[in-house]
């Protein structure tokens, strides 16, 4: 697939844009005020394959709680800030490696200028982050909630930064829409070369923010538009890591394990339903970046054919499995040791 090129920008060790690997971002849920369980979270998220994390800094004592976050954690920290452009300059002063902002939101020129002056000093990259909930009073007006009308806010934006000289910058079109948001990335993909920041916000739950999110972030990485993404969910950060990096595996943008697994039918006779979840849970757990497939069948009637075509797999019969690898029949394995014996081939070969 080719990806539409972009200038490369540095968020802390991590590249973004250019030819640079697509990243996996989230945010964390807890009190930033509370180091303690930010960082455990943050260590966590960086444990499944985030890349980078932002964190919500809504107070002065958010801020303060930032270098001693920092000094735990090994991946790059974005804080978020909205209407407090103080807020931002304290926070790049502590150290983080970008901030996210939504211009439209910290009030005058001035104030926005002197964060971008703060942030030239430290060299580190701003995200513009546009959202189809908060747009300016006059473009609403003239062009309603439009791709139109997000794609116009980016650019008056970005045109500020400009004449500031600071272009250490990445863009964001985000919606709860997906038509809208891929129709806006796509817009803004034509006028500009900054890296862009995929996600669909407010997404929703585990289930259908993962279908929305897949759909529209997949789509635009077809196209091959994006640089870095970030799946919303109501839900713990480390589902979004999870789903992030399936997105990318799906398109191939990742390395990881793939797992193969049948629907199940009548003439399954082993639970191969709680098999393949398990097995998935658990590899999911390691940040595995290796590619290897792994088919977890349930019968004899199509499970040896994608079983031998994997790297791994097992074909299923009544509490048991033939194991295969690399094409070969290796041995047989009882139903309970299947999970175990999948997970110990996976590591070894990985
Ligand atoms: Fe059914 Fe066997 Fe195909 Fe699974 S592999 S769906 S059990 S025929």
């Amino acid at each position: 697939m080719r990806r539409r090129k972009t200038r490369t920008i540095q968020i802390g060790n991590v590249k973004i844009g250019g030819k640079s690997p697509i990243s996996v971002q989230s945010m964390t849920n807890t009190d930033t005020r509370n180091v303690k369980q930010t960082v455990q979270q943050i260590n966590e998220l960086a444990q499944v394959g985030c890349d980078i994390v932002r964190i919500a800094v809504p107070d002065t004592k958010s801020v303060e709680s930032l270098p001693k976050i920092i000094a735990q954690t090994k991946i790059p920290i974005i804080a978020d800030i909205h209407f407090n452009y103080q807020l931002a300059i304290e926070s790049i002063k502590k150290g983080v490696d970008g901030i996210r902002i939504n211009p439209g939101n910290i009030g005058k020129k001035d104030k926005i200028r002197k964060i971008i002056r703060a942030a030239q000093e430290k060299n580190i990259p701003i995200r513009i982050g546009i959202n189809s909930g908060s747009l300016e009073k006059d473009l609403k007006q003239k062009y309603g909630v439009s791709s139109e009308a997000i794609t116009k806010s980016a650019l008056r934006h970005l045109k500020f930064f400009e004449e500031c000289g600071f272009y250490h910058i990445k863009i964001s079109l985000k919606s709860s829409s997906v038509p809208l948001t891929i129709e806006s990335y796509r817009k803004m993909a034509k006028l500009v070369d900054y890296p862009f920041h995929l996600g669909i916000t407010e997404a929703g739950t585990r289930f259908c923010g993962t279908i929305k999110s897949a759909v529209g972030i997949g789509t635009l990485l077809a196209e091959g538009i994006g640089d870095t993404i970030r799946v919303s969910l109501t839900a713990n950060p480390i589902e979004e890591v999870k789903v992030g990096i399936e997105i990318l595996k799906s398109m191939e943008l990742r390395e990881g394990p793939n797992i193969i697994s049948c629907p199940t039918c009548g003439r399954c006779e082993i639970d191969i339903i709680r098999i393949a979840q398990k097995v998935e849970a658990e590899v999911q757990k390691l940040d595995l970046r290796k590619n290897i497939t792994v088919a977890i069948m349930g019968c004899t009637v199509n499970g040896p054919g994608e079983a031998k075509e994997a790297d791994i797999g097992i074909a299923a019969g009544k509490g048991k499995a033939v194991l295969f690898e690399k094409g070969k029949i290796v041995k047989s394995i009882a139903e309970e040791n299947i999970v175990p014996e999948l997970l110990t081939e996976i590591k070894q070969s990985i």
